[in-house]
């Protein structure tokens, strides 16, 4: 039987204009990894950024099968160089998997090392612990816990409502763990907090302000869970609206204001950019019509495949074409029991969303399915897509932009093997970097 080594290096040889870093940055993402016990952090007094957790699970096991590194989180990522493949510098979002052949360890020289199959095949970098996760709140929150930031510390995550009202199994898309992922932290005593309130946030940020004295952190996201009533007695754009407008009113400019939410209709939507949000991410999840209605109940139940798409392109009225940014999750129109079976026809319905949307000026983006274990579809494809279809992906993604003359969607960092800092998707790793 062929090992992962052959087939990454067969995929790298049949699609040279990937770069290498993508092919096994897209594997260690569809994947997990493994880490040594050596490999592990100090969680938030040690020297190394620990992973936050900051809105999905993204592990392949639940937290009390992970051993020891459930009591000692791994690192939130990890960067790549060298190795036989001379990778360039390549950021990857950390995903777990104890029986992964990836595993990150020590070599005989007490290198830290990324080993596939046994082999090193890169040098492997922790993130340095920022200067602002070593102070707390007021009342004893951590900045980790309140305002996590991710993307070698470029995107202050908040995630302001950590569970999703789309409940259940009619309701949750089916490769979504948050509100298990909100189950097992809690179980385990971990602080998580369900509802962050707005001064909270805006005191992590204050610390971050402070000590990110390189302005490291250029972004902040807004999400959570999706409302369909209401938290705290307001419905979703003035939920997530009023920490922008309470973070625009404080830190007038200092970040990118994104918020995830779902695809609302224009009034909302103007009311976000009227907030101070600048970049709208209404995530479509997955193309086809079948399998979104199968795999986004929710979504299909309390607004529809076509009235999202609609709001989709009416929202770029408001903030302009390259500032909707809708994410779809990569792989899992492969997703057994109902997704496509060959790679070339989930390619062919996934690049006709592309051409939809690129074609009127937004930029999709996308992030790596992980199988999480304890989602349907992660039960029933443990495994998740073929890295074949992640690969060819990545081809037909620049191809489309490069078809429709754009280039890579702003709020997302340097683009380019070598300086992306996108972590959860090699996409940025594989468009051209602004000065080449
Ligand atoms: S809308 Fe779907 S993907 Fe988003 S949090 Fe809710 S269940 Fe998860």
């Amino acid at each position: 039987m062929a090992s992962r080594t052959d087939l990454v290096e067969e995929l790298m040889s049949r699609h040279p204009q990937v770069p290498r870093e993508a092919v096994i940055k897209e594997d260690l993402l569809r994947g997990g990894l493994a880490f040594d016990d050596a490999a592990l952090t100090d969680n938030e007094n040690g020297n190394v950024k620990p992973k936050s957790y900051f809105i999905f699970s993204f592990d392949h096991r639940t937290l009390p099968e992970l051993g020891t590194a459930a009591l000692r989180r791994p690192p939130e990522e990890i960067v790549l160089t060298g190795g036989p493949y001379e990778l360039r510098r390549t950021v990857v979002s950390v995903r777990t998997n104890p029986s992964s052949p990836y595993r990150v360890g020590t070599d005989s020289d007490g290198r830290l090392r990324l080993f596939l199959d046994g082999r090193a095949i890169a040098d492997v970098g922790l993130p340095p612990m920022p200067a602002y996760y070593r102070h707390t709140l007021a009342n004893g929150k951590s900045v980790m816990e309140v305002a996590p930031t991710i993307q070698w510390g470029y995107l202050i995550y908040l995630t302001a409502f950590r569970v999703c009202q789309y409940f259940g199994a009619k309701e949750e898309c089916q490769y979504c763990d948050i509100n298990h992922n909100w189950r097992q932290h809690k179980q385990a005593g971990r602080p998580y907090t369900g509802v962050k309130p707005v001064d909270e946030v805006l005191e992590a940020l204050e610390i971050i302000d402070r000590y990110d004295t390189e302005h490291a952190s250029q972004a902040y996201t807004l999400t959570g869970g999706s409302i369909t009533s209401q938290v705290n007695g307001l419905a979703e754009a003035d939920f997530y609206g009023r920490y922008a407008q309470a973070i625009e009113e404080r830190f007038p400019g200092r970040w990118i204001g994104k918020v995830v939410a779902q695809a609302l209709p224009r009034a909302d939507v103007q009311r976000f950019h009227d907030y101070g949000i600048r970049i709208y991410h209404p995530n479509y999840e997955v193309w086809d019509k079948r399998l979104f209605e199968l795999y986004c109940p929710g979504k299909e139940r309390y607004v529809g495949r076509e009235e999202w798409h609609r709001r989709i392109l009416d929202s770029a009225e408001v903030f302009g074409p390259r500032n909707v940014i809708p994410n779809f999750v990569a792989g899992v129109e492969m997703a057994a029991p109902h997704g496509f079976t060959s790679v070339g026809e989930a390619i062919d319905s996934t690049t006709e969303g592309l051409e939809y949307f690129m074609s009127r000026g937004i930029t999709p983006r996308f992030t790596t399915w992980c199988p999480e274990p304890t989602t349907p579809l992660g039960r029933t494809n443990p495994e998740g897509a073929p890295l074949e279809y992640h690969v060819r992906l990545l081809e037909a993604y620049r191809a489309t932009m490069d078809a429709h003359g754009l280039s890579s969607p702003p709020g997302y960092g340097p683009a380019g093997p070598g300086r992306a800092v996108f972590s959860v998707s090699s996409f940025m790793d594989t468009l051209p970097s602004a000065d080449s």
